[in-house]
């Protein structure tokens, strides 16, 4: 290819033959039908080589943006190239909102789904539950509108890209609020293993940051409807100034805290939108596993902390409620994500990611699709009660592959 394309973290050089950036979804049609393998590229963040292929690499950044909003206000469809962050915005200023976001808002909304892309919250799903219809182009180029409650739907929607290129995407509305950041420094294990449901649902999102640099979690990071209480949480006290995720990071590009209301897309997210979060110099992983069993999960990872801190920036403990999408992580069941973000480099990385996959094992963790796992695909599609149906509908919908790749024909067998 004589345009070299990286993700955005730089680890995968694409081997697609060419980039194509179709400008109409007729434009699209056509050279998905004539296209020998095929494949999209979203915001290129994820951390693998899923939205790889070696054909035609197709780009829908340049397609018309599409922001509809049902006049009930209860829905909006968008374009399947779209981001989060020229979507927000909108939705606000139209006095409504989604449930929830992801840490940053740079990603694109269809790529974020395919993944099953989630945020933080004892009662809230991922990102993809809330997907009610997809417009996609199949592998011969014919246009078809998947709605939930039809048959396939629940196995359509975290599709990883397999089934063909989502055109447009419906997404549930709720009405636009205000919320709060609150930060906390230095939470112990024995307030956490003490207070661990307390804490979990202390907001409508909680996310826990630490470095494993000790057994104490660094901060404890609150999204509040209401104000908090002063004083300290659960024996953390509360931060002196704003911080940023990762310790020692320049907190400039967090979202606002210390308790200042704000609208939920300037505080659903940890990133303004305005900054680039990072220079890309990280690699990323993450696994669901049973929210019943999430304070054996957290002492599972400090089990192997003189493993996994050498080269950890952060560990992001979250929650996400069960939805009954096929190949969710969240797939019936209410799950505590385990997120790490590494430092930049690959060899120095695989070996901690397998020793936490070691640690792990025994609470079945299902690894987040876009990121760093080094898990034997059977384990994997084991954990998948509708694997087989997945991989059904992938042939129905692309009976000779073009969509298709390596990292998809490894995980399908
Ligand atoms: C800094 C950073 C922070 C992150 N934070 C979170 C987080 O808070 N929570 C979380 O769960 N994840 C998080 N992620 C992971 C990220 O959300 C996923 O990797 C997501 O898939 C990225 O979306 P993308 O648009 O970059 O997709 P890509 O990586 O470009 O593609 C992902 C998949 O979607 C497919 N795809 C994209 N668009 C289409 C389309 N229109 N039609 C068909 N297939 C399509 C691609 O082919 C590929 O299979 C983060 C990643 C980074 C880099």
């Amino acid at each position: 290819m004589s345009e070299q394309v990286t993700n955005w973290a730089g680890n995968i050089v694409f081997a697609a033959e060419r980039v194509r950036r179709p400008s109409s979804v007729a434009e699209l049609q056509e050279l998905v039908a004539g296209a020998g393998r095929v494949r999209v590229l979203g915001s290129g963040h994820s951390f693998n080589r899923i939205a790889d292929t070696t054909g035609d690499l197709v780009s829908l950044a340049g397609m018309p943006r599409v922001i509809e909003i049902s006049p009930d206000r209860t829905q909006v469809r968008v374009d399947g190239g779209i981001r989060y962050g020229d979507l927000l915005a909108e939705l606000n200023a139209a006095g409504v909102a989604l449930h929830n976001t992801a840490s940053l808002p740079h990603i694109s909304v269809a790529g974020a789904i395919m993944t099953a892309t989630h945020g933080s919250g004892e009662s809230h799903q991922n990102l993809a539950a809330k997907v009610s219809s997809i417009e996609l182009v199949r592998a011969d180029g014919e246009r078809v509108v998947l709605r939930r409650g039809e048959p396939g739907f629940a196995g359509s929607v975290v599709g990883l890209g397999a089934l063909g290129v989502i055109t447009a995407l419906t997404l549930d509305l709720v009405p636009a609020f205000e919320i709060r950041q609150y930060v906390y420094d230095d939470l112990t294990r024995d307030s956490l293993g003490a207070n661990l449901d307390a804490v979990l649902s202390a907001g409508y999102s909680v996310s826990l940051f630490t470095n494993w640099r000790s057994t104490t979690i660094n901060l404890a990071w609150l999204k509040r409807l209401d104000e908090m209480p002063a004083g300290p949480f659960f024996g953390a006290v509360p931060a002196d100034g704003k911080r940023g995720p990762i310790p020692g990071m320049d907190p400039a590009n967090a979202t606002d805290q210390g308790g200042v209301p704000g609208p939920w897309h300037a505080r659903l997210p940890h990133f303004k939108l305005e900054f680039t979060p990072s220079s890309g110099a990280e690699l990323q992983s993450e696994y669901m596993v049973p929210r019943s069993r999430a304070l054996e999960a957290i002492d599972a990872v400090a089990s192997v902390r003189d493993k996994i801190a050498p080269v950890l920036q952060v560990n992001e403990i979250r929650t996400v409620a069960a939805d009954d999408l096929w190949l969710s992580m969240n797939y019936q069941q209410d799950s505590l994500g385990l997120h790490f973000t590494w430092v930049a480099d690959t060899a120095a990385v695989l070996p901690a990611v397998r020793a936490l996959e070691g640690a792990l094992a025994g609470l079945s963790p299902r690894p987040h699709w876009g990121k760093v796992f080094t898990m034997p695909a059977a384990t994997i599609r084991s954990r998948y009660d509708r694997f087989a149906d997945f991989t059904e509908l992938v042939r129905h919908y692309d009976p000779t592959g073009k969509f298709r790749n390596e990292w998809l024909d490894d995980l399908l067998g």
